[in-house]
């Protein structure tokens, strides 16, 4: 690692799950770039982007793997989960079912990630205020009963995004510590 004022103290692996289409790639270039594409979709494939931010005085880069859309294909392979710390579990505020998967992405985690790892549950898409299907209080009963941080974001607006992976970030660096 680099030594000097751009010394990283801490590489934190995180993976981004859930349904397709519920925002998993827009929130990782939101918090990687604070950059929302119109047309962002690249080829599948296993990718990560990077952010480094300064967590409790110490210097962090957020390694963030995005699926690159394998979930389509139930494709998701313990290699994606190896040496995560945390993992964003994406739903869609607007979209039923993706938040009734949910569990089974949890039961994934459990299967294939570290014992350790830090969930956080994202109901994303907020900003779509008139479409929302899934109420707030549901999502937070289920994040207290499984555990999880949980927030509603909007990867389009950028609300929330930050708050969030800080937030995920901060308790992994509680948990290692
Ligand atoms: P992924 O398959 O989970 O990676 O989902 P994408 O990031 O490709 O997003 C799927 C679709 O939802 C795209 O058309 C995005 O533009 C749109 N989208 C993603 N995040 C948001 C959001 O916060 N608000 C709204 N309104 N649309 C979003």
């Amino acid at each position: 690692l680099e030594s000097g004022p751009d010394k990283i103290d801490y590489v934190f692996k995180v993976v981004v799950i859930g349904d397709s289409a519920v925002g998993k790639t827009q929130l990782l270039s939101r918090f990687a770039k604070n950059e929302f594409c119109l047309d962002s979709k690249s080829t599948i494939g296993v990718e990560f982007q990077t952010r480094t931010v300064n967590i409790k005085s110490k210097v962090v880069k957020a390694q963030i793997w995005d699926t690159a859309g394998q979930e389509r294909y139930r494709a998701v392979t313990s290699a994606y989960y190896r040496g995560a710390l945390g993992a964003m579990l994406v739903y869609d505020v607007t979209k039923r079912q993706s938040f009734d998967h949910v569990a089974r992405w949890v039961e994934e985690l459990r299967a294939h990630a570290d014992n350790s790892i830090v969930i956080a549950l994202i109901g994303n898409k907020a900003d779509l205020v008139d479409l929302r299907t899934v109420p707030t209080e549901d999502a937070v009963e289920f994040a207290e009963n499984q555990g999880l941080y949980f927030f509603e974001t909007s990867a389009l607006s950028g609300e929330n995004v930050d708050t969030a992976f800080h937030k995920l970030l901060e308790e992994i660096y509680s948990v290692i510590s």
